[in-house]
């Protein structure tokens, strides 16, 4: 009996730190736009190892029909780290050019973009719908469309050098864009947190006794 309690302990043990390591991570992601290029991939690997070890933990101590719910969970994890940067990357120039829609802080601008003539703003605003769309042309129309995104990528100031060549990056291979942007924005962080609830709930169930 007294060996039971020990190993339900344990047990619970294992799952709380998967939950947690599991909602550091989701965290971890959200900021990661806002970090540097190093500091993110540093940040990334660290939080998804947490995520690793603790889901091993589970694996071997865990109940099967938890085990199961908490494999869901890694899963939706290791899908989400393997964009993560790419997505960062992306995610990072578009608040950047958000940040330069017309702030109302310069003296040509009155803060509506509608009225602005103040060229820096006008060209963050149509790089970021271009960086938005992006995806959604062929290649050639890329090419073409290229150099009018460089010159307002340019002309808007908005991003420092590191953005650039991160973006440009991710221009140049724009294959799986939409997915790229999707993790950048939305993110499956709404699926995540769905299985992470029901790992949590399945893991708090009193086991069935036969
Ligand atoms: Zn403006």
């Amino acid at each position: 009996m007294q060996e039971a309690v020990e190993q339900r302990a344990r047990e619970q043990e294992a799952y709380e730190a998967f939950a947690d390591a599991v909602r550091g991570f989701d965290r971890v992601l959200e900021g990661l736009p806002d970090l540097g290029v190093v500091e993110r991939k540093t940040e990334l690997d660290a939080a998804f190892t947490l995520v690793r070890r603790a889901h091993s933990a589970v694996t071997i101590r865990g109940a099967s029909d938890v085990v199961v719910l908490a494999d869901d969970v890694y899963a939706q994890c290791a899908g989400m780290e393997r964009w993560a940067l790419r997505a960062a990357a992306v995610r990072s120039a578009l608040r950047a050019l958000e940040r330069q829609w017309c702030p109302g802080t310069e003296g040509r601008c009155e803060g509506d973009p509608e009225r602005c003539t103040y060229d820096p703003h006008n060209s963050a605003i149509v790089a970021h719908a271009m960086v938005e769309s992006w995806g959604g042309r062929d290649e050639l129309d890329q090419a073409e469309d290229r150099s009018l995104l460089e010159f307002c990528l340019e002309e808007s100031g908005a991003l420092s050098e590191e953005q650039l060549v991160a973006l440009r990056q991710e221009l140049n291979r724009a294959s799986s864009w939409d997915l790229l942007l999707g993790y950048g924005r939305r993110r499956p962080a709404g699926r995540l947190r769905e299985a992470l609830a029901a790992f949590v709930s399945g893991s708090r169930r009193e086991p069935s006794v036969a």
